[in-house]
């Protein structure tokens, strides 16, 4: 090997810090990876597009009775506001927020178990609820090393009506229902507006068929408090290593590589360069996502949401060069699909922690559970598998999507939008 694993790992070491979608640190993180790109002999370009932002003023969740309480709380973005002085309400636990829990909670603040999907908002909407109270961790949580969760409505909740919530923790959650309060108020004050993403641009011309390309992606933005380096600095680091292979040895096809924002907030990177960039998709021959690698302890994926012959490929790589993949034919919840979406087949690789070996999407994202041999091997693998896919005489995937993989983007990408 040749040393890409440190290379990888001093990379993760300088963009390893909170960057989340739209904002300074994103755009930072995204200049300096057009900075490594352009360190190679490449052009790097920016691309940006507009993304939503939110900033709370003011937020505040009260019981009233039995006793007072204030409890700490983070406003749900794009949940709308409360007037000033907050609403007091009746106060109901609708527990999954079924149809059953949400009888009789007219005009009264509702606390749900786990995150709000677009569904339960839906319902609670309609069973007239006024705000709402989510709830994030666990309740055996040392509130010393956690945060709660920042969350926020989504445009598939957006449609059904602004309903101001906000999040505690997962014990203040249970202390609340077990005080049973009869009536709490809810204050949130918060203010929208619009800011600038980044995609991160650059492309290697083909030798033999330039008119063919091949696109890599990986996305380089974090939720909020994780400094995203397994999930997914690491990505971003495996595919610039690609482009320095392919730099050092030209490629007979084209190759387009992406560094995406914004995929915490629903693949908003990636949906927006399909839709900017929509009549260079027939070009593409196939898509190569990176995100998550690096754990120590885990084991090595590839996703294909493609043909089978795909995966029937990587598993005969994986058995030549013995190297332990498990390989999948289905969507990955990550930048590969809006491509595939276009009919573009996509492969996924990731090596992922073994249970509790890499916490991800806070604090604890951290380089100490990772480690530069880790990388290495994982990125040896996508070389192996690049340099076949890259260097073949034919094109060995077929440009088309099976019906099953159809059926999987589409429950995946589009159920809110058939509702
Ligand atoms: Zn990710």
């Amino acid at each position: 090997m040749d040393n890409c694993g440190k290379r990888e790992f001093a990379l993760l070491e300088k963009i390893g810090f909170v960057r989340v979608s739209g904002s300074e640190e994103e755009k930072k993180a995204a200049e300096m990876l057009a900075e490594e790109v352009r360190a190679l002999g490449a052009e790097a370009e920016l691309e940006p597009f507009p993304v939503t932002h939110y900033e709370v003023k003011k937020v505040k969740f009260e019981m009233l009775e039995p006793e007072y309480r204030e409890i700490e709380v983070l406003g749900y973005g794009y949940s709308g506001s409360t007037p000033e002085e907050g609403i007091t309400a009746e106060f109901a636990y609708v527990q999954q927020g079924n149809k059953a829990d949400l009888y009789g909670v007219k005009g009264k603040i509702v606390l749900v178990d786990g995150r709000v999907a677009p569904d339960v908002y839906e319902r609670i909407l309609k069973a007239g609820a006024v705000g709402f109270v989510s709830w994030s961790g666990t309740v055996i949580d040392d509130n010393a090393r956690t945060d709660i969760d920042k969350r926020e409505l989504r445009e598939p909740h957006w449609r059904h009506g602004k309903c101001p919530g906000v999040v505690m923790r997962a014990w203040d959650a249970m202390e609340l229902v077990r005080a049973n309060p009869k009536t709490v108020r809810l204050t949130l004050v918060q203010e929208e507006s619009e800011r600038n993403s980044h995609n991160v641009i650059a492309t290697l011309p083909g030798t033999d068929l330039p008119e063919e390309e091949i696109c890599f992606v990986a996305h380089y933005d974090s939720t909020p408090y994780s400094n995203g380096v397994y999930d997914n600095g690491a990505g971003a680091a495996i595919i610039l290593e690609m482009m320095r292979h392919f730099i050092e040895n030209p490629p007979r096809r084209s190759l387009r590589f992406l560094w995406v924002g914004s995929e915490e907030r629903g693949l908003l990177g990636s949906k927006y360069y399909v839709k900017a960039h929509e009549d260079e998709m027939e070009k593409i021959q196939l898509l190569i996502n990176v995100d998550m690698a690096g754990p120590v302890l885990g084991v090595d994926r590839a996703f294909i949401t493609g043909d089978v012959s795909l995966q029937h490929m990587v598993d005969y790589l994986g058995a030549e060069a013995g190297f332990p993949i498990r390989t999948t034919q289905d969507v990955y919840s990550s930048d590969s699909t809006p491509f595939a979406d276009k009919g573009v087949p996509a492969i996924s690789f990731a090596r992922f922690g073994a249970q509790g070996a890499a916490p991800g999407h806070d604090r604890n994202d951290l380089l100490e559970h990772l480690s530069a041999e880790s990388l290495e091997k994982t990125t040896g693998f996508i070389r192996l598998f690049c340099d076949r896919i890259v260097g073949s005489t034919w094109f060995p995937v077929p440009r088309t999507m099976p019906d099953n993989m159809l059926e999987a983007i589409d429950n995946y990408l589009h159920r809110w939008d058939k509702k």
